[in-house]
């Protein structure tokens, strides 16, 4: 039996039961919102896990069923909502995108791989999965999970991202054998395969559908694949955030529409530089440094300092006050949320 096959087989036995996906070895489900599911889904997945996208899903598609309402959305409504699943730029790509739907395709998405790819925030991977996985198109779907499997069962020596094209000729290779169709569900049963036999650490290959065919497990080193390019390590950026606390509220702020973190609610923070100049605070008062929260970006790491100060009133400068006690469920990003921890931290303790 072919590689794909057993692959099929073993995914259709047991294949995880998850709400963006069809039932394997069913046709498409006719709902017309069912692209828009998948696509939300690949936004989301991206990375993150299956475990960590299930609530955010769950409660996108509860608030805004289908493409057109969200594209109908306040920006501020679905950037708090996405608040926690990191790297902004998806959320604000996913409004553009639903907007682009809407605007250019009548409300549906377009089946092709090429219209797909011209719309925001849809790269080579999501337009591959959303045209296998919603439509049935044949496809080739290609993340890191995939990544792993295919270079173990190839030994592919070469290392990442240069093997990308060998990758791909392996997998258009592999899945001659089966259906249009059946190329989505085989993607999927990669990735099933990839989280929970193919793991980057101690792959279980007995138990794996395509022991026999592989040859990084026939040679018992499995965990040298995928090669991986020499690390450069990441610049680290320095910045300053400030707790503003006066009457049981605190001051945040908006971050500008572009650039990182764009759009987010926030705390006043200095720019994130390579050098540590100490910035000017936005308010003359006593201030306490309560020490730095890091936060990985993803080309650069943040070492954000805390200071903190509680005054005796309001001061006059731009930005929303909110009660303190409610600070968690304002949709602060992670970063501000662990700066909020520490602040909230430092005055807690000098309660009574
Ligand atoms: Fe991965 Fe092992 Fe299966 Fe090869 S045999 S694909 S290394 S789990």
């Amino acid at each position: 039996m072919a590689a794909a096959q057993k692959l099929l087989e073993w995914y259709r036995a047991g294949a995880r039961d998850l709400p963006w996906r069809q039932r394997p070895g069913t046709p498409l489900p006719a709902d017309p919102a069912w692209p828009y599911r998948v696509w939300l889904s690949e936004i989301m997945l991206q990375q993150t896990t299956v475990a960590a996208v299930r609530g955010y899903f769950a409660a996108f598609t509860a608030r805004w069923p289908n493409v057109a309402a969200l594209a109908a959305a306040e920006d501020a409504d679905v950037m708090q909502a996405w608040a926690g699943l990191g790297y902004y730029a998806r959320a604000r790509n996913l409004l553009a995108c639903a907007r682009a739907v809407v605007a250019e395709h009548g409300g549906r998405f377009p089946h092709d791989e090429a219209a797909l790819r011209s719309l925001p925030g849809v790269g080579a991977y999501t337009a591959a999965a959303v045209a296998a996985f919603a439509f049935g198109r044949r496809a080739i779907v290609i993340d890191g999970n995939v990544e792993r499997v295919v270079t173990r069962l190839h030994a592919i020596t070469t290392p990442l991202p240069a093997a990308r094209g060998e990758i791909h000729s392996a997998l258009v290779a592999l899945t001659q054998p089966i259906a249009d169709a059946e190329t989505g569900e085989f993607a999927q049963g990669l990735m099933d395969l990839a989280g929970r036999i193919c793991t980057p650490r101690n792959p279980q290959c007995p138990m794996c559908p395509l022991h026999a065919d592989c040859r990084a497990a026939t040679a018992g080193n499995p965990e040298n694949f995928p090669v991986k390019p020499p690390r450069r390590s990441r610049p680290l950026r320095l910045g300053t955030a400030w707790w503003i606390e006066a009457a049981g509220m605190v001051l945040t702020v908006t971050r500008p529409p572009r650039g990182l973190l764009g759009g987010m609610r926030a705390l006043p923070s200095s720019d994130w530089r390579d050098a540590d100049t100490p910035p000017l605070p936005p308010v003359a008062a006593t201030w306490s440094d309560l020490g730095a929260v890091a936060h990985g970006f993803t080309h650069f790491e943040l070492n954000l300092r805390v200071h903190a100060t509680r005054l005796p009133h309001r001061p006059d400068i731009d930005g929303d006050w909110v009660p303190v006690a409610t600070i968690a469920d304002t949709g602060l990003p992670t970063l501000f949320a662990k700066a909020a921890t520490l602040a909230y931290a430092h005055f807690a303790l000098q309660e009574p």
